[in-house]
């Protein structure tokens, strides 16, 4: 398994073994993400042009495209330098001119010799009214028709590719394509009626017509679906080594919740139910749990944690709770505290900040088993932390996280459960391309109760009507956030504009009434403020985007967000999930700056018509598209060349339980179906599965 297969060598072959690519070409195609044939075969057209031959132009609507059988005429060479260089031509019905600038005469001489015939095919345009068709796509004699394809697919382009160029490239890739045996499950290709890989292939290089080139067509559905089979394969793989590991089954009587529940002054809702009862049962189990919690911002994602993070100290052990940022580290430890007490379990916090006396009695109490729960930042995962006896990881906020760094992390503890919790509601389709090696746990019923936070658009021409009902809103002992925006990539920027809507605003309402929070102050001076704002002293809070994360103050009931057209709509969805955490009626107001955009209008009107995250995720990734919604490398989702994650959605849903299924028969990959699988996965690059595998 540890070497490629040999069919597979002349698609990894260097791209100047392909007929008419030189070294140059083979360069250029670098910029399409092209190195190898096996990359051109991956390749697909955009679009097609049709080029079915037709008797006149006549009936042509320019500007289109058209492919008409001419009888040449009159040549005119240009009347000054870089004018046109025109060729009468008559078609069946009509005549028109075939034009050039900066070619050579002779050159268009021998393509177009007076008095012949040729099939020319190019767009159609008119000039002062008079069609014209300039430089032509293909001039090929009549002999030749057979050349052009009734409908030739558009490829993407880059500096030093032409049409012409990604043909050839593509034509030789295809021709290099072997038989390879099946590796999709025969019922779900048959029931699909998709074509083999091989003429899949064919098919989506060469389209019909422009059905071919939709989501939808059958030979798409399958190249999409081969690279969708291969990531969850991937994923699977990683699921099961993971799952192989000795996990501990943490069996616990229940005292400790119970403790808990009774310490609530609310029901959990049925979705934090079902949510506990699949953690517990996965931590009782003899496998390793890896599991992911995705919650909406207000779902209740604490108390579900701590429910689970009580069962692993029922059974005897330690957990450890780790936060994103500091101040959200000590949200988690302020939230938990009470709860913890009510169980009578020992929680204490570890960051970078702790004195280094501090962490030395902290890091010995955690050595002897005296410290239940610890709650921190990256810290906790540091070397020189050891536990007596770690049960469990609970990692909050962490949808950056690839799934090699979860393995990593995995790796790194005895035998420790993993919890991931997430605040980012993501379409179905990606979670599964993102977490599909993990389960998923979802909360997907708000707690009762809450006011529904009313969402307004204001433009900032406003702005002064804006100042004077936030300032009867202090005056009713109510408390603002107001976010500053994002101006730059630089955080420089953003300071200078934060500070200045910060000395803005204390003018207007008063020195002691407003403070400012952002990611460069000193922690110490952060955490001050912060207090200041959880007790009240502080009516409005200027911030940075630093408050996105895991900041809880219930007393606070209106979100304004400047330049809110400059955020994207998870962010701001974030945002908003700052406030309505109370009883009160809450308010968000998005200030924006005019003109706004088609697409800016769109977002800020979503997130007025709706609360429910999962449905502003899915419009996220109707206006964005995939690739966008979680950004770039760092997102842990990988790019695929074929499949469309937005309007092939469900072929995800089906690699996932197809990968799955198959792996639960034939582990590594033996039978007939797991040979063929294993050279999907080569086809496909993936390495991380070819490693796995071959370790065994
Ligand atoms: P999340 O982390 O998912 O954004 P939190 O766990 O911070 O949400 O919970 C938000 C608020 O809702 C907290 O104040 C919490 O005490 C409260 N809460 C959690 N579960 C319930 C429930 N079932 N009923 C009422 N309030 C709840
Ligand atoms: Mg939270």
């Amino acid at each position: 398994m540890s070497t490629r297969p040999s069919i597979l060598f002349p698609l990894f072959a260097d791209l100047e073994t392909l007929d008419g690519v030189g070294k140059k070409t083979a360069q250029s195609l670098g910029g399409l993400e092209i190195e190898r044939p096996r990359d051109a075969l991956f390749s697909l057209p955009y679009a097609g042009v049709d080029r079915t031959l037709r008797q006149s132009i006549r009936d042509v609507q320019p500007p289109a495209t058209a492919t008409v059988q001419v009888r040449v005429g009159l040549h005119r060479a240009p009347t000054r330098k870089g004018g046109p260089y025109r060729v009468t031509v008559e078609d069946a019905q009509t005549t028109f001119a075939i034009v050039f600038f900066h070619a050579r005469p002779d050159y268009v001489q021998k393509q177009l010799p007076t008095g012949q015939d040729r099939i020319v095919s190019g767009k159609v345009e008119l000039f002062d009214g008079v069609a014209q068709m300039v430089h032509p796509d293909h001039i090929l004699r009549p002999e030749e028709a057979d050349q052009i394809p009734a409908f030739e697919p558009i490829y993407p382009l880059t500096a030093g590719v032409t049409q012409r160029t990604m043909a050839k490239v593509t034509a030789g890739a295809v021709a290099r394509a072997p038989d390879l045996a099946e590796w999709i499950d025969p019922p779900l290709i048959a029931r699909e009626d998709w074509p083999s890989w091989r003429a899949a292939l064919q098919q989506v290089h060469r389209p019909a017509g422009p059905d071919a080139l939709s989501p939808q067509a059958k030979a798409r559905q399958r190249l999409a679906y081969d690279e969708l089979l291969a990531h969850q394969i991937t994923l699977a793989l990683a699921r099961a080594q993971q799952r192989k590991k000795p996990g501990r089954p943490s069996v616990g009587d229940g005292a400790l919740r119970g403790r808990v529940r009774d310490a609530l002054d609310f029901q959990p809702t049925g979705a934090q139910d079902r949510a506990v009862d699949e953690i517990v049962s996965d931590m009782g189990a003899p496998h390793r749990m890896n599991r992911l919690l995705q919650g909406d911002v207000g779902s209740g994602k604490t108390l579900v944690a701590l429910l689970a993070l009580l069962r692993a100290v029922e059974a005897g052990g330690q957990v450890v709770l780790m936060a994103p940022t500091e101040s959200s580290a000590r949200q988690h430890l302020q939230g938990l505290h009470p709860l913890a007490e009510a169980a009578g379990v020992v929680l204490e916090i570890l960051t970078r900040r702790d004195k280094s006396a501090e962490r030395a009695a902290k890091r010995a109490a955690l050595e002897a088993g005296d410290i239940q729960i610890l709650v921190g930042t990256h810290a906790v995962f540091q070397r020189d932390v050891v536990f007596a006896d770690l049960r469990l990881a609970v990692i909050d906020e962490q949808h950056r996280f690839g799934v090699a760094q979860r393995m990593e992390l995995g790796a790194k503890g005895q035998a420790v459960d993993v919890l991931v919790m997430t605040a980012t509601p993501i379409p179905r389709s990606l979670a599964l391309a993102q977490y599909g090696d993990m389960d998923v746990s979802i909360l997907d019923e708000k707690p009762p109760g809450r006011q529904p936070v009313k969402t307004a658009l204001v433009s900032v021409g406003r702005m002064d009507e804006v100042i004077q009902s936030l300032k009867r809103a202090i005056d009713e002992a109510r408390q603002i956030y107001w976010v500053c925006p994002l101006v730059e990539e630089s955080e420089v920027v953003d300071l200078t504009a934060a500070e200045d809507r910060f000395r803005r605003l204390r003018a207007i309402f008063g020195e002691g009434a407003v403070g400012l929070v952002h990611g460069q102050m000193p922690p110490e001076a952060r955490d001050e403020t912060m207090a200041g704002f959880i007790r009240g002293d502080i009516a409005l809070l200027v911030a940075t985007t630093v408050i996105e994360v895991g900041v809880n103050v219930p007393n606070a009931s209106i979100m304004v967000i400047e330049r809110a057209e400059t955020f994207g709509l998870a962010q701001l969805h974030q945002l908003r999930g700052r406030v309505g955490r109370g009883s009160a009626a809450s308010t968000c107001l998005l200030l924006y700056q005019t003109p706004l955009t088609e697409a800016g209008r769109r977002r800020l009107e979503v997130l007025r018509e709706t609360e429910d995250g999962f449905r502003i995720a899915e419009e996220d990734l109707a206006l964005r598209g995939a690739g966008d919604l979680i950004g770039t490398a760092q997102s842990g989702l990988p790019r695929f060349r074929v499949a469309d994650l937005d309007r092939q959605a469900a072929l995800m849903a089906t690699a996932q339980q197809d990968a799955r299924a198959v792996l639960a028969q034939d582990p590594e990959l033996l039978s007939e179906r797991g040979a063929a699988i294993r050279t999907l996965l080569w086809l496909m690059e993936q390495d991380k599965a070819i490693r796995l595998i071959s370790v065994g």
